[in-house]
């Protein structure tokens, strides 16, 4: 087996380069890279534009820009997507530029007092999700409820703000599940064991969308793998790491890590063998975390290797008992899909998935091997639905109009379900699929197996 190492240097997500680089970056100016740019997309202006970027990171480095509010506005609006790393036929690595620039961006004096402070609460809620429950309990009689759709047809939500108003469109349904880490520490494998693994359960994730760790845990197990979940794990760092908080990034990567480390080892609750893989189920998660070399500053002996866990199960393999024992998956009339009438899925490609890791043929496959499901392509897969991390809350405007051009680009394709690997445009496309004349369910990939093995619907 042969699972990607750790971001292999020069990957996309690797560590940005020192001075010199964006001098001598091979940029062209051949503008391929704009039609696939999300922010050039919405706003339609150069400075919005990769090129843009680019052609402002060399005027700053070389003295003749300054890096002031106004500026520093054009890099923001960038949404860290790398569409354009993919698409550039010179081989430019704006994803190194940006990453570059990114913790130069939170100097005080380039935000208002108001988006210092929406920052910071930010920062302080979503990585810690003990403390984002906290503040969700008194919401779950609002959450998913009429009242939440009478609060939002009344336009109350606005009253509070733009951002508040964004913050509040993703808010889900919350099951008391989301609720409760009340996994062991250790799963067994179901029959013969094959594989040990580690699982991060992400921050938003495990609370905003529970039933996906579920699911993978379960389908893990039934394919012979044994998991590893340490209780105390929080947040890997991908959203302060995509917003060039760095110290921060830091601090939960090594938090992350260490909580690893009280489980494995003699004598500790999850036994001594190293893990083969860290598996994680939200694919901005992933693209961090391959990237722990360079943010870590060293390779952590207890990571093993990172990889996302359709990559994984795709190179492994289902186990022949799980393939076999796969259904098909029911219509939305209840009828099983059929070689005359299959399950028509539409397969949206996170950006970090997709543009960050290069895995766009795996999740394919896997989904591939549930009996009559057909995949239809979106037209404009490759361009970001506007959730980017914390990109919908702080420009709410723009990835409002990214969120309803990818719904009805998926709802396009007559599929009549949308799958997502990445719980950011999971809650950024149901919410924009609201708006759709043919709104698609939203379903992450791993559920669907699960699902098809006899898992809850
Ligand atoms: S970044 Fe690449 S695609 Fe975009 S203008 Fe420069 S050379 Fe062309
Ligand atoms: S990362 Fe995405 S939004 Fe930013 S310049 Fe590249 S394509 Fe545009």
């Amino acid at each position: 087996m042969s699972l990607p190492s750790i971001a292999a240097s020069g990957s996309p997500g690797a560590a940005a380069p020192g001075a010199g680089f964006i001098a001598a970056d091979p940029c062209v100016h051949c503008g391929f890279c704009l039609p696939t740019c999300a922010s050039y997309r919405v706003l339609a202006t150069e400075m919005d534009s990769p090129r843009g970027r680019i052609h402002a990171l060399k005027a700053i480095d070389a003295g003749e820009l300054v890096l002031d509010a106004t500026v520093a506005k054009h890099f923001d609006s960038c949404l860290g997507c790398f569409a354009c790393v993919t698409a550039c036929p010179a081989g430019v690595r704006y994803d190194q530029l940006i990453e570059t620039m990114r913790p130069r961006l939170n100097a005080p004096e380039l935000r208002s007092p108001a988006q210092r402070v929406f920052r910071r609460l930010i920062f302080a809620l979503l990585p810690y999700p003990q403390r984002l429950r906290a503040l969700l309990a008194p919401l779950r009689a609002y959450a998913g409820t009429p009242l939440q759709a009478l609060a939002r047809r009344s336009g109350l939500t606005r009253l509070f703000g733009p951002q508040v108003a964004a913050m509040e469109k993703l808010l889900p349904p919350l099951p008391e599940q989301a609720f409760r880490d009340d996994w062991p520490v250790l799963v067994p494998a179901r029959g013969p064991r094959r594989r040990r693994v580690g699982l991060v359960l992400g921050c938003v994730q495990r609370v905003f969308e529970p039933g996906v760790n579920a699911a993978a845990i379960r389908v893990l197990a039934a394919n012979g793998i044994e998991v590893v979940i340490p209780p105390d794990q929080g947040c890997c760092g991908a959203m302060t790491h995509h917003q060039g908080e760095l110290a921060q990034t830091r601090e939960l990567a090594t938090a992350l890590m260490s909580s690893f480390e009280a489980v494995i080892g003699p004598g500790k609750a999850a036994g001594p063998e190293p893990l083969e893989a860290l598996l994680v189920a939200a694919s901005g998660c992933g693209h961090t975390m391959k990237s722990y070399g360079e943010i870590l500053g060293s390779r952590h002996p207890l990571l093993g290797r990172v990889a996302d866990i359709q990559e994984f199960l795709d190179e492994v393999g289902l186990s022949d008992s799980f393939q076999a024992a796969l259904r098909p998956l029911p219509h939305g009339d209840g009828t099983a899909a059929s070689a005359e009438r299959p399950l028509e899925l539409a397969y949206h490609d996170a950006c970090h998935q997709l543009h960050g890791q290069g895995l766009a043929a795996q999740p394919r496959r896997l989904l591939g091997r549930i009996p009559h499901v057909r995949i239809r392509e979106a037209t404009e897969a490759g361009v970001c639905c506007g959730s980017a991390g914390i990109y919908n809350l702080m420009q709410p405007e723009e990835a409002a109009e990214l969120g309803r051009i990818k719904a009805a680009d998926l709802s396009g394709t007559g599929a009549a379900l949308a799958v997502s690997a990445n719980i950011g445009c999971t809650l950024q496309i149901r919410q924009a699929m609201e708006g759709q004349a043919r709104p698609l369910p939203v379903l992450h990939p791993i559920e669907l197996l699960d699902r098809s093995y006899g898992g809850p619907a």
